[in-house]
């Protein structure tokens, strides 16, 4: 798979635990955030990641740009392995992946002016005049919706939509051709979602940009995103293409997860079902298939082997016994 000329970023095995503090020497305890996922992210797509909050989403998009080590495993962006690159080398590709996070209110630094907010990845990477630097903020700003007037405004005279359109601003500024959209609109009033989401989409239009898009709203990745991965304590547990999954929905846990969303499809209601209990902790994670302990299907094999991600039909992978052919 990895081969396919159309992959921009690729994760192999990617796993990242944290060491807990103050666990003994001798019996060192791991948080499991990421465990050994693999996922090709195509050119001009926007990709889905969805989990429930804590499921690791955010930190194997940290992992994903460079910005946490990976335990094991590599991170291969337009074909060069991430973590086997130069100081510079590294500077010069992560120019090129670029995140938008999730709270505009807090990811703003308050003491400095839209000018100084948007233009500062150009200020950082040098080689520009002041008046190019300007040149190209106001034309941002104007992409995004705002103007010449706010150049020399604070983020508090701002909304929260206007924010994160400041925000998305800065993110493109040196051009990059991925972009990690980390929840977007879920700081965000309900009214302005889908002001964000346009943008977001027409900017993918304009610059073939692809996204890998967080979210825990399934109805929003059903409507723009073209694959998903859905993650469970650390882990893929069904990904592929959204239309496959959405029509075929074959994990216990993507069950529930799209049976949760009301409004997605009135034409396909589904019978909601309701988790029981709350994610185990992933420093110790349950044996076997990590949702074992949730799952309405679970059978004795399920606490004992792990099941691998299979491809049960094109496009549509999944890691669960109910399709693995091992019930005992
Ligand atoms: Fe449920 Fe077992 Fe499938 Fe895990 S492997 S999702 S516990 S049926």
């Amino acid at each position: 798979m990895t081969d396919d000329k159309n992959i921009i970023v690729s994760t192999q095995n990617l796993s990242v635990h944290f060491p807990v503090r103050g666990s003994l020497p001798f019996k060192k305890k791991y948080v499991k955030a990421v465990s050994n996922v693999s996922l090709n992210i195509r050119r001009g797509e926007t990709y889905g990641l969805v989990g429930e909050s804590g499921c690791g989403k955010s930190t194997f998009a940290n992992a994903l740009l460079g910005m946490i080590k990976p335990t094991e495993g590599k991170v291969i962006f337009e074909g060069k392995d991430l973590n086997s690159l130069s100081k510079k080398e590294f500077k010069q590709t992560r120019r090129n992946m670029q995140m938008i996070f999730q709270d505009p209110y807090s990811s703003l630094n308050p003491r400095f002016d839209i000018l100084q907010i948007i233009g500062e990845p150009m200020v950082i990477r040098g080689g520009y005049t002041d008046e190019e630097i300007e040149e190209r903020v106001v034309e941002l700003l104007e992409l995004v919706g705002l103007s010449r007037e706010d150049l020399h405004r604070y983020p508090s005279d701002f909304s929260g939509g206007q924010r994160q359109r400041i925000g998305i601003a800065r993110a493109i500024i040196l051009n990059p051709s991925f972009l990690v959209c980390d929840e977007p609109v879920s700081a965000l009033d309900v009214s302005v979602h889908a002001q964000i989401l346009n943008l977001l989409d027409k900017l993918q239009k304009q610059r073939n940009m692809t996204y890998l898009f967080i979210s825990h709203n399934l109805a929003v990745v059903k409507s723009i995103c073209d694959h998903m991965a859905v993650m469970y304590l650390g882990k893929v547990m069904e990904c592929g293409s959204t239309q496959t999954i959405y029509d075929n929905t074959l994990h216990p846990y993507t069950q529930a997860l799209f049976s949760a969303v009301l409004d997605i499809d009135v034409d396909n209601k589904r019978e909601r079902i309701v988790l029981q209990g709350d994610i185990p902790s992933p420093i110790d994670p349950p044996a076997g298939c990590r949702f074992c302990k949730r799952c309405p299907h679970a059978m004795p094999i399920c606490s004992q082997k792990e099941p691998e991600l299979i491809e049960i039909e094109p496009d549509h992978m999944i890691a669960c016994h109910l399709y693995s052919g091992e019930k005992e």
